[in-house]
């Protein structure tokens, strides 16, 4: 399999060319910012590591790999920031962008001039199908939308996050307060006792 390690844009930027019949395997580091992500997208700490295999059947190139690297997230209960490390596979194919039609014919139909107005309804990509120009490969936005999509809906520092305390304010996961502690909802006795109610060996 040929191997490339080399500089980020290089490792970014693979030619078609590159994809011998072995495909072409991508070893390197890259940083947030060569994927074209800002702080807003993901707090990255350090470079991310990517180990990628690229394989070429007829121009459909497929990539598969991992991505691996620290993303600094704020815990939903403790609002503490945390060190996240990711590692996940990537997986995308890349598809070689439709030639385009010339935009100025010379003469223009009136037959059909009509049906320009009526616009075709855009075809739904898969989620992780790209498109390429010509001879060149642009990994860096596919590598983006990966990291982003990582995020998960609640990030938490940790399962055992205790939160903040709701009087006070207090991280709980650094001691406890000593505000008094809030009476308990008795839901378990109510389900319990809704259980026995309806319990019971049930014939059918
Ligand atoms: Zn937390
Ligand atoms: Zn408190």
């Amino acid at each position: 399999m040929g191997m490339q390690v080399g500089v980020a844009m290089e490792l970014l930027r693979p030619l078609l060319a590159d994809i011998t019949a072995d495909g072409l395997s991508l070893v390197g580091e890259v940083t947030a910012e060569e994927l074209g992500l800002t702080e807003d997208d993901a707090v990255v700490l350090g470079p991310l590591a990517v180990s990628l295999d690229l394989t070429n059947v007829e121009g459909l190139v497929a990539v598969t790999g991992v991505l691996e690297g620290t993303i600094v997230r704020e815990c939903v209960r403790c609002l503490k920031e945390y060190e996240d490390p990711l590692a996940f596979s990537v997986r995308a194919a890349f598809i070689p962008e439709p030639k385009s039609v010339p935009r100025h014919p010379k003469r223009v139909d009136p037959r059909n001039a009509r049906a320009k107005v009526v616009e075709a309804e855009p075809e739904e990509e898969p989620d992780d199908q790209y498109q390429y120009q010509g001879n060149q490969l642009e990994l860096a936005p596919m590598l983006r939308e990966h990291v982003i999509l990582s995020a998960p809906m609640q990030p938490l520092c940790g399962d055992a996050c205790l939160g903040l305390c709701a009087q006070c304010g207090k991280n709980l996961n650094e001691g406890s307060c000593h505000c008094a502690p809030e009476p308990p909802i008795p839901t378990f006795r109510v389900v319990q006792g809704m259980k026995r109610k309806n319990g019971g060996p049930s014939v059918s």
